[in-house]
């Protein structure tokens, strides 16, 4: 017999919205008040924006993988799995456990929060060859492999193998795609050192974006400070350009030109997590059009927030704004999205999400960066300890915190290190497997397995 009678919220994705609405639900909700539980494919929230730091190696993957278990106080019920539907009109959400158990949840508040994925286009063998970095399997995979092209390089007698393995590709000129360059660059720059075989000047770096522009949202003199700063560390920039073809061994630019390389790392932008199309629901770019309360209309008890949801810029002011999707929003959208919960539990008047833009960091590794807090362009030191500041102290656990300061310490006093840990199996692992985009159910097979006239058994 089915003795809870206390309201059932349901939270998907523990990354910056997620885990700041499950915290929020557990301090300001009575544990009579509702139950609460997470599904979650792993067992820690993950700080993104540093994510480029691992690939180089400057921070462990450990230290920006914030543990969902840190306190004895949280009393979140998690799920380790993925959602891979959900049923809006039967209220139950669809899960593929970690040991690929098909659960039903049912829920009676659902807080979607499961962010994005790789944004990838029809272009001919890249989901095949491109590495991505949304994951933290992905960035410590890539830094082995781009350790693995040196050691290979070195050991070559092939003039042409030697060529390919030192060459590097990395496309989408926003934050992620230009730290990533700008930090494994200073990788592959610090570890030639210690390869007196390999040539330095054969090593190069490209990095390219269809846009005219990096970083557009630095504003002209800071993202010209940028491409200086990359420019002058030997990454070659091509703007205007984006991939026509990729193979294993090289990548055809628009522009015609043909790349030896063994290294295509694709960060041209995002696109809602796949779980939002299952739920047949109106979208915006593939986001989950939500209100300013980010409530889906129509349906009671639906929240949405982050990256997968388009949620109403009105800060901006401008007729069909919404906000980007960064952490800075994200996080400070899962307290609101708590709080309007709570409200309508309650039975109290929800909140329309307003936040202005408090700027932009980015870490180009070394001294090297460029930061926009509040509208003030900074360059050099002063924007490195913005960006540092500022990153570490969005970290949500002291030990976080901790083990990050400890990891910028060693590395400013003792330098990289250049330990290949040995991930690279025979069978390479690219973008598709490392995301797992073919997870997801179809509206129609959502609402067949909920009405018990479908089997998901693979
Ligand atoms: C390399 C990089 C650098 C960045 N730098 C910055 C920066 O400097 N500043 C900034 O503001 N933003 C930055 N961002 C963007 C920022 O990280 C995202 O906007 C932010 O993480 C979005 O938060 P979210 O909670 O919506 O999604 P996420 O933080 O991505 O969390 C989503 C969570 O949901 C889980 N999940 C996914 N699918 C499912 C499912 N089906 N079921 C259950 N769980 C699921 C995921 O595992 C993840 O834990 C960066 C992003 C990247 C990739």
């Amino acid at each position: 017999m089915n003795t809870v009678t206390r309201p059932r919220i349901l939270v998907v994705g523990a990354g910056f919205a997620g885990v700041e609405c499950v915290r929020r639900l557990e301090r300001k909700l009575s544990p009579d008040e509702a139950d609460v539980t997470l599904v979650t494919p792993f067992a820690y929230q993950l700080y993104l924006p540093l994510l480029p730091q691992v690939a180089s190696g400057v921070l462990t993957p450990q230290s920006i993988a914030v543990s969902l278990r840190r306190s004895k106080r949280y009393r979140t019920r998690i799920i380790p799995g993925g959602a891979i539907g959900v049923d809006l009109k039967s209220k139950v959400c669809v899960i593929r456990t970690i040991t690929d158990r098909i659960l039903d949840e049912p829920y009676d508040y659902i807080v979607l929060a499961p962010g994005s994925i790789t944004r990838t286009f029809d272009i001919p063998g890249l989901t095949d060859h491109a590495f991505g970095m949304k994951t933290l399997a992905e960035a410590a995979y890539i830094r082995d492999h781009v350790i693995a092209q040196l050691d290979l390089a070195d050991a070559s007698q092939d003039p042409a193998e030697r060529a390919s393995r030192l060459q590097f590709v990395v496309v989408g000129g926003g934050y992620a795609g230009t730290e990533t360059a700008a930090c494994l660059q200073r990788l592959t720059h610090a570890a030639v050192k210690r390869y007196p075989r390999l040539d330095p000047g054969l090593i190069k770096w490209h990095l390219i974006d269809i846009a005219p522009k990096l970083m557009p949202e630095l504003g002209e003199k800071l993202g010209r400070s940028a491409q200086e700063i990359l420019r002058r560390r030997g990454i070659e920039i091509s703007l205007g350009v984006s991939i026509a073809k990729a193979g294993p061994e090289e990548v055809t630019f628009t522009d015609g030109r043909v790349i030896p390389t063994r290294t295509l790392i694709w960060t041209a932008g995002v696109v809602a997590s796949p779980l939002i199309a299952t739920l047949d629901a109106e979208t915006v770019k593939g986001r989950l059009a939500v209100t300013a309360e980010m409530c889906l209309p129509g349906h009671d008890g639906v929240f949405a927030l982050g990256d997968s949801a388009a949620v109403p810029d009105l800060a901006k002011g401008q007729e069909g704004a919404v906000c980007p999707p960064t952490a800075q929003h994200a996080m400070r959208q899962g307290r609101h999205v708590a709080d309007n919960v709570i409200a309508t539990l309650r039975g109290q008047a929800m909140r329309p999400y307003v936040h202005k833009d408090l700027g932009l960091v980015v870490d180009l590794g070394g001294r090297d960066a460029v930061s926009k807090p509040l509208g003030v362009e900074l360059r050099g030191l002063p924007a490195q300890a913005v960006a540092r500041g500022y990153h570490w102290s969005a970290l949500r656990t002291n030990v976080a915190k901790t083990r990050v300061m400890t990891n910028w310490l060693l590395n400013a006093v003792a330098g990289d290190d250049f330990v290949r840990t040995g991930f690279q199996a025979r069978k390479p692992a690219k973008l598709k497997d490392f995301e797992y985009t073919d997870a997801y159910l179809t509206p129609e097979q959502v609402r067949a397995h909920v009405a018990g006239t479908a089997r998901l058994d693979r």
